[in-house]
């Protein structure tokens, strides 16, 4: 192989040697920085290109979003509308923008996937297998979010440790060499309780499916209320085990799936 053939190959290695780098320093900034606001700042700063925040619309994503607003910081805004959300949902999406005065980009799923999706497993396919469920979750989640991310130098969410065994150990800052990006999570390191009162003290929009019992919002067929004493993920995708009970937005599972021949 030519020294040039070898070139983007080093220029990815060293890309995300800087990631890894850049990503351990704003760790340890962020776990140093005691303000939500000032950890968007701090975000800001110390990245340049695009900074992408996918909002859910539940209380945590809303916390973030409050802070990037109070913040003023230049970060792309967008939710993801598999096509299924609650109309509650909908109606929080809508507060939020007036609240903010800003519309958040919102990212549908690609039709023909979509349609082809329906033609495989029928409108409520994915209660038929884990296989259909993760094949929904993909088309309707997952490819929207690598094409919303497309080219992004860092990616905000509102994970906490606290939400689930598999996120108790979520960093403020780590490089994902997969999207080739510095995901970020300024509030991993908050409690639930945390978030609501951040929430009611700025008075932020709140769905309010959250007092009625759902503490984790998904799309319409896949949420119900949970019992008390139930983990705060119990209401997603309730007939599954729990071992992996996640949509892949932030473990990637497997997506190379075929549906009528074509893989997404
Ligand atoms: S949560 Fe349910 S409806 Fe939504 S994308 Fe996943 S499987 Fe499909």
């Amino acid at each position: 192989m030519s020294q040039h053939a070898r070139e983007p190959e080093h220029a990815d290695a060293t890309n995300q040697k800087a990631g890894e780098a850049l990503a351990v320093a704003l760790d340890r900034t962020l776990a140093a920085t005691p303000t939500l606001t000032a950890r968007i700042h701090a975000v800001r700063e110390a990245l340049g290109g695009r900074i992408a925040f996918s909002s859910s619309l539940g209380i945590e994503d809303q916390a973030v979003l409050h802070a990037i607003a109070d913040a003023g910081a230049d970060i792309d805004v967008f939710t993801l509308d598999t096509g299924r959300h609650f109309a509650e949902t909908l109606e929080t999406l809508d507060a939020t923008e007036r609240r903010y005065g800003r519309l958040i980009r919102v990212i549908a799923p690609a039709a023909e996937a979509t349609e082809a999706l329906v033609a495989r497993d029928g409108v409520l396919g994915f209660r038929l297998s884990l296989e259909s469920r993760r094949t929904c979750c993909d088309v309707r989640k997952v490819q929207p979010l690598k094409r919303a991310l497309e080219g992004a130098a860092g990616w905000i969410t509102g994970l906490r440790r606290e939400q689930s065994a598999g996120r108790a150990t979520v960093p403020f800052a780590a490089y994902d060499a997969t999207l080739g990006l510095v995901k970020l999570n300024p509030i991993a390191d908050w409690s639930l309780a945390a978030v609501e009162d951040y929430a009611a003290r700025n008075e932020i929009p709140v769905n309010p499916l959250h007092a009625k019992g759902f503490p984790s919002i998904g799309c319409a067929p896949c949420t119900r209320a949970i019992k008390p004493g139930e983990d705060v993920r119990a209401g997603r995708w309730w007939w599954e085990q729990e071992d992996g009970k996640e949509c892949g937005l932030h473990n990637s599972p497997k997506t190379d799936i075929a549906i009528n021949g074509a893989t997404r």
